[in-house]
């Protein structure tokens, strides 16, 4: 697999833009990395190229904004150990390496990602299990990074085995953009992997951002999950200038739908440090959620959310369609903006 990781090499592709230029690695960037298969989606004539943006370093990453930090969700804090973070009370997630096949320009988990510090060791693998051992109220695990699908097959065998025999109900999320930036990594062997370790369902969570990233290949690749029982989930990043209005995200949904892969999340920009280009301003965010739900079914439609600041965690964004409630009736605004009421049912 070829992988473009330096400027002379981004340059025989790409004619690159003054901002682009004048990016330079910093202790807070995700390294330089796009896969082969990622450039030749993106359209050389177009600077804006929305699948350019995700993958092209520019000088923006290189500003540091109001309230912008390294860990703004306070994930360090909630780390019981380096690779395990516990922010909700019944899942976990396990950071099982720091590398990706290729490195998002918008990546929230930055701190960690693409550090080099590569993939978790035995030791890490063995402390997530005494955790799992001795916190029997987590039922979920999400298996993520970096990019847990960069570890080889043999290796991701190894450690869903350790979690199984600890945890064998334990629900475990393959959270991974293989399929959007190298398809061919999904192999029918890998996903025998996870078919081996049966006791409990796999969920693939990919992430989609905009339609163009939902090629043949890529819809090919979660088939192979999805044919065999994994079920598909998207989480998509709202990012400026990439899929930050109501028609991109119709058609990028309505795809993921008839691709088997339902819409998850649709993520607020988390306030890292390096990202404020990417951020789109919450009450555009809103109107687009708004627009979304009168176009989309309820299958196709993601949930709008934000990872809160200080490690608050996720909460919905969504407008509000109840006005209030007198006397036991509750007074509603439907999605097209108009009246109705609903009565409590009476003591
Ligand atoms: C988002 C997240 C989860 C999963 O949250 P869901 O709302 O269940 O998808 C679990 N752990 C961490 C640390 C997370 O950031
Ligand atoms: S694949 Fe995930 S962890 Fe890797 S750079 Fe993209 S957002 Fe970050």
């Amino acid at each position: 697999m070829e992988y473009i990781t330096s400027f002379e090499e981004l340059e025989k592709y790409l004619k690159l833009t003054p901002q682009e230029k004048a990016w330079h690695e910093e202790t807070t960037c995700v390294p330089l990395k796009i896969t082969g298969y990622y450039m030749a989606l993106i359209n050389p004539e177009d600077p804006d190229d929305p699948l350019r943006r995700q993958a092209v370093p520019t000088v923006s990453e290189n500003k540091d904004v109001f309230m912008e930090s390294s860990d703004p969700l306070a994930e360090v804090s909630h780390s019981p150990a380096q690779r395990l973070i516990h922010r909700y009370g019944n899942r976990v997630a396990f950071l099982a390496t720091d590398i990706c096949a290729q490195y998002c320009r918008h990546c929230f988990r930055r701190r960690f990602t693409g550090n080099m510090t590569g993939p978790a060791s035995d030791g890490d693998v063995e402390f997530a299990c005494e955790y799992l051992k001795t916190h029997r109220e987590v039922r979920e695990m999400l298996f993520t990074g970096g990019d847990p699908l960069t570890l080889s097959d043999e290796h991701i065998d190894r450690i869903i085995g350790e979690f199984r025999k600890v945890s064998p109900e334990l629900v475990i999320r393959i959270c991974t953009r293989f399929p959007a930036v190298q398809p061919d990594r999904i192999t029918d062997s890998l996903v025998n992997i996870f078919k081996k370790y049966s006791t409990a369902p796999f969920y693939l969570m990919t992430q989609f951002n905009h339609p163009r990233e939902l090629t043949a290949q890529a819809i090919e690749a979660v088939s192979r999950f999805v044919d065999r029982g994994i079920p598909a989930m998207n989480q998509t990043v709202l990012l400026r200038a990439v899929n930050d209005n109501a028609d991109v995200l119709e058609e990028l949904c309505n795809a993921l739908v008839f691709a088997r892969i339902k819409p998850y999340y649709l993520f607020q920009g988390d306030l890292v440090s390096g990202t404020s280009g990417f951020r789109v301003p919450l009450a555009k965010g809103l109107e687009i959620e708004k627009e979304l739900r009168k176009r989309l079914s309820g299958l196709a439609m993601p949930l709008y959310a934000a990872d809160l600041p200080e490690g608050g965690g996720k909460v919905p964004l969504c407008g509000n369609y109840i006005e209030g409630c007198e006397n036991g009736v509750w007074k509603f605004t439907t999605i097209h903006g108009t009246s109705r009421l609903y009565p409590d049912p009476q003591a």
